[in-house]
This record gives C-alpha cells, structure tokens and sequence, in this order.
C-alpha cells in the first residue's frame, strides 16, 4: 500500500493532503484499508454516506438499471427522474427540481435561477446575492465566489462579481449589506465548513422575514444539512421556516455524484427550455440508486436516529468537556452532524484516532467534525468516546501551548 501511495503522489493533482490510508472496503459504518485494518467511520465520505456503506439495496438498484438503461439525453423523459423529482416535491416545500452532479452545480443552479428570476420576471435592476461569512458553497468559480471565506478564493482573482458578505447570526450585519440590486439571501441553515456553526434561535426566522419584506429569495444550501443528517429530512423543518430555493447533494445519492435545486413554481418559471442544462445531471442509473437511498432513509427512520443518537452523542461529549476542559471549548450540532471545538490543534488527535481504528476529521484548523452514518447506534459511539478519551489523557501538556 505504501508504494500505492508513492504512484498516487507522483499522478493525482496535489489537491488533497491525503491521509496514509488506501480504503479497499466498506460495509455499514465500518471501513477496511489493504492491510485489513477496520476503521469506524465518522466522516461519511463528508455526510454523504447516511444510510452506510455498501448497501445491498443500492447495489440491486444500480445492478438492475445498469442492466437496463445508463445514460439517455435529458432531451427525453425517464422514469427514475420522474420518480425522484416526485419524491422530493411531496416531502418539502418545492415544486419543482432541477437535478445535477454536485452540491457545487446545484448552487451554481440557484445562483442562476435567482438572477434569472429577476431578470425576467421580477426587478432587472437585480441581480446581487448576500451570502455569509465563514460560508461555504462549493468550489466552481460562482460558488467560491459566494463562499464567505478568503483561503477558499486565494489565487482565483477576479472572482464572479455580485456577491456580499454578512455575519452569520448577526441580523444587523444582513439589513447593513443588502443594498438596492440585492436579489437573494443564501445560506447553509447550520453552517458546515465553517465549523458546524448553529444559528440562534429565531434567526432563520428573522432572516425569512427580511427576505419577505424587500422582496428577496431565500436560497438555502442544504448540501451538507439536508436528508436526515440533523434529525429532519431537510434541517429548515426546525426552525419553522421556509426557504424559495433549496440545494441538496451530498447524502442525496448515498454515494454516487448528484445534486438538486429545489425550487418553488414562482420561481422556478424563471427557467424554461434551453436556459440551463447539464448532460448527466439527474440520469436513470443515479436517480433510481438515490431514490432507494431515500426510501431507505424514510423506511428505517434513519431521520429519527440522527435525532436520538445526536442528543446521546452530544451529551457524552459534553462528558468529555467536563473532563478535558483544558483542551475542549465547545459541543454542538444538530442531530448527527456534531462539532467540538478545540484549544489545540485538531490534526494530531484526528491522527491519534486513525492510528486507534476510527475516521473523523477536522475542519478550520480547531474543530472535530463527526458526521456518522446515520445507522449508528450507541455502541458504537461508546467505542469512539473511550478512543477520544485515551487519546485526550494522552495529551502532553507540551502539545497546549
Ligand atoms: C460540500 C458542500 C458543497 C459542495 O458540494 P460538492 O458536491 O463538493 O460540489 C456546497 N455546500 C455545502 C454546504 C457543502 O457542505
């Protein structure tokens, strides 16, 4: 496996900082590497797997349509399409879907319906979209440019003009940037990379107010939030809001590349034909794989776990605060889509806890991010809690400084 790795560093755009890990196998919420050693895993492929790894539905599923047909045009209709579209308009807010490849393209879609909404239909004069600091939207060149942190646009200059910034959970910084060509409000309801950021109470709501009153979409980006992952199908559903346009991937394909722009029929009427198209985006074999996927989710209650074990899983760590207060500032997180917030360096215990069989990872620098499967039960969280702890009591103090 090491020499796997020196013929990936010497091939593979040098984007990732990869872990000295070739993973081989995958079933449930368990994870082999070529040496045979197992791992549990609290990634999820970055809270794409929800429903595990290496579903047997999934891969009847694929088996079959693959079988069957692969590709055809989006010139033409095609049942599984159909049927997920359906799917997703009868469980939330929207009326219509546009489906591509990526959470990326889905909010490039978004990006586009919002201007293209005033463009035809509403004020022309707008066109500018506020989104938030420490946001975070994908990495096509409209969605960096919409995505509020610098190290994610650096060296990309100029960017996609039209975009501002407000503070998260800071209702006064959103009325001070909305200006008189601002078209749409777009954020993550919790904030993913930017450190599993929760908004306050009232604050979505706030923020849906706003947009009403001067006449602005809300475009929420449920790419990371959406499908279960904080204990409701879509995490708008907490806070009693609801947005124009919603985006979705990750979870969506339980693994396979697809994304979705969720749109309401006002809206949505901005597009017509040849306004925008994608060659693979919503094809037969993903979309029957991803509507199984969601049954999956909604057959075994997979919502309701992430809602139950995300309560225990927050209370064990906020176990472990108690007991390394010197090293943990902060728990949080909604369902199973959990954040801690560090003192020191993160990377040396996401280390530790490979090295001892379990994946999690770290996002700005100082924060863990757990993101199990959402098929996770107690037992296993027991497992990685004891990891954590011996992994926290063996802390030098030298690492604090
Ligand atoms: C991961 C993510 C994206 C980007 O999705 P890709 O499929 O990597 O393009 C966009 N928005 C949020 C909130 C995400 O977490």
């Amino acid at each position: 496996m090491i020499e796997m790795m020196k013929r990936a560093e010497k091939v593979l755009a040098a984007t990732y900082k990869r872990f000295p890990v070739v993973v081989t196998e995958g079933k449930g919420a368990e994870l082999w590497d070529g040496s045979g050693k197992k791992y549990l895993d609290f990634v999820s492929g970055i809270a794409v797997c929800n429903i595990g790894h290496a579903h047997p539905r999934i891969a009847e599923v694929l088996a079959k349509q693959a079988n069957t047909l692969l590709h055809v045009s989006n010139l033409y209709y095609t049942v599984p399409q159909i049927e997920l579209a359906e799917w997703l308009v009868d469980r939330s807010f929207a009326d219509r879907v546009f489906f591509c490849n990526s959470g990326a393209e889905a909010n490039e879609a978004a990006i586009k319906l919002a201007r293209r909404y005033y463009k035809k239909k509403a004020t022309p004069s707008r066109y500018r979209i506020v989104s938030m600091k420490k946001s975070f939207h994908g990495r096509t060149m409209a969605t960096l440019s919409a995505t509020g942190q610098k190290k994610i646009r650096e060296g990309y200059d100029p960017v996609l003009q039209g975009f501002d910034y407000a503070e998260f959970n800071d209702i006064k910084s959103l009325e001070d940037t909305i200006c008189p060509e601002t078209c749409a409000v777009m954020l993550e309801p919790i904030q993913g990379e930017g450190g599993i950021i929760c908004p306050d109470k009232d604050y979505l709501k706030a923020v849906s107010e706003i947009c009403r009153k001067r006449d602005l979409l809300l475009i929420f980006d449920e790419v990371q939030t959406g499908l279960g992952r904080t204990g409701a199908l879509f995490a708008y559903e907490h806070f009693d809001v609801t947005p124009d346009i919603m985006t979705l991937a990750k979870a969506l394909g339980a693994g396979l590349p697809i994304g979705a722009m969720l749109a309401t029929e006002k809206i949505a009427s901005a597009f017509d034909a040849g306004s925008h198209a994608t060659t693979f985006g919503g094809g037969p074999a993903i979309t029957a794989a991803a509507l199984e996927n969601l049954k999956i989710i909604e057959e075994t209650g997979l919502s309701e776990n992430s809602r139950i074990l995300g309560e225990y899983f927050k209370a064990r760590l906020l176990e472990l605060k108690d007991r390394y207060g010197r090293y943990i500032v902060d728990v949080r997180g909604v369902g199973l889509l959990t954040g801690m917030k560090l003192k020191i360096s993160g990377d040396p215990i996401v280390r530790a806890a490979m090295e001892k069989g379990f994946l999690i990872n770290c996002i700005q620098e100082a924060i863990l991010r757990f993101a199990p499967p959402l098929i996770i039960g107690e037992k296993e969280i027991d497992a990685l809690l004891a990891c954590l702890d011996a992994v926290f009591s063996s802390i030098s103090t030298e690492d604090v400084s």
